[in-house]
């Protein structure tokens, strides 16, 4: 019987990882690096991140290149898309994890009810978190046709799901994103492609380890989740893996939540 170490190889399957400059999809490109990918193409809007994160997958043994890039920019993304597959040869898995953090507070108008916002303060938190969506899915989907595989990979927030006050744009950015890989999966499907999601609720990274410092914030956040700590990116990067690998070929238009019990799935 086959052990789960050789269930998620990914046997030269290549993977383009959007933000994977660090926190979340940092972590998910060097687990598709050490997974036996093909090639991880390591997408930052920030050029230096990318390129730390493409060098350690390097470092540890795996195939890697940094691509700088804008996700809420159709041209940008489809550049990108045209090096990888150059350079790759394909791109048989796209996870779509660049976003503006529900935790960046310079985004949120804490206090400021939706009803009250300023339109133009929500282009942000859709072009990034829902057109960036679009826009990846848009250009790696027509190769993954042609060779009839393909892995579709969205992280959004259980904001998206459940609904969050204050962050009423961004969950709606979110949510949009997973009802698209609904759609995308009933249309792939015969193609052998599958699209799903990743509900993630508080994980230690740079957008909000700073938060957690305060121990008062620390404590009324770990009293929201079932299992007491907060997330770790390996802990999303985990499921990330195993909806990029051959064992999950037969699911398809999932959300799934990794979130320490914050909330459940009926
Ligand atoms: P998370 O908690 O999801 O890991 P972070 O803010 O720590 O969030 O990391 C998100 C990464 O996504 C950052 O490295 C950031 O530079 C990147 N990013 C943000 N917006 C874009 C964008 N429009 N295109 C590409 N990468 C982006």
């Amino acid at each position: 019987m086959e052990n789960m170490q050789n269930i998620l190889d990914l046997n030269g399957k290549v993977g383009l990882v959007t933000g994977a400059g660090q926190g979340v999809g940092r972590q998910i490109a060097l687990h598709l690096g050490a997974h036996n990918a093909g090639g991880v193409i390591v997408n930052d809007f920030h050029l230096e991140r990318a390129e730390a994160v493409a060098a350690e997958i390097e470092k540890a043994g795996g195939k890697a290149i940094p691509l700088q890039g804008d996700v809420s920019d159709f041209e940008s993304v489809a550049q990108m898309v045209n090096v990888g597959n150059q350079h790759f040869g394909k791109i048989d898995i796209i996870v779509n994890n660049a976003g503006n953090s529900g935790a960046n507070p310079e985004l949120v108008e804490r206090g400021v009810p939706f009803w009250e916002s300023n339109p133009e303060s929500w282009d942000p938190w859709l072009d990034v978190n829902l057109r960036g969506v679009l826009n990846c899915c848009r250009a790696t989907i027509p190769g993954m046709v042609e060779r009839k595989e393909g892995r579709i990979i969205t992280i959004m927030s259980d904001a998206g799901r459940v609904g969050e006050q204050g962050l009423e744009v961004y969950s709606a950015a979110k949510a949009g994103a997973a009802g698209l890989m609904r759609s995308i999966a009933r249309s792939l499907g015969r193609y052998m492609i599958t699209a799903n999601t990743v509900a993630i609720a508080a994980t230690n990274t740079p957008a909000i380890t700073a938060r957690l410092e305060d121990e008062e914030v620390l404590r009324k956040m770990l009293s929201h989740y079932v299992i007491r700590r907060v997330g770790e990116p390996s802990d999303v990067a985990n499921m990330a893996l195993f909806l990029a690998s051959d064992a999950s070929s037969w699911i398809t238009g999932q959300t799934y939540p990794v979130n320490g019990g914050y909330s459940f799935n009926l």
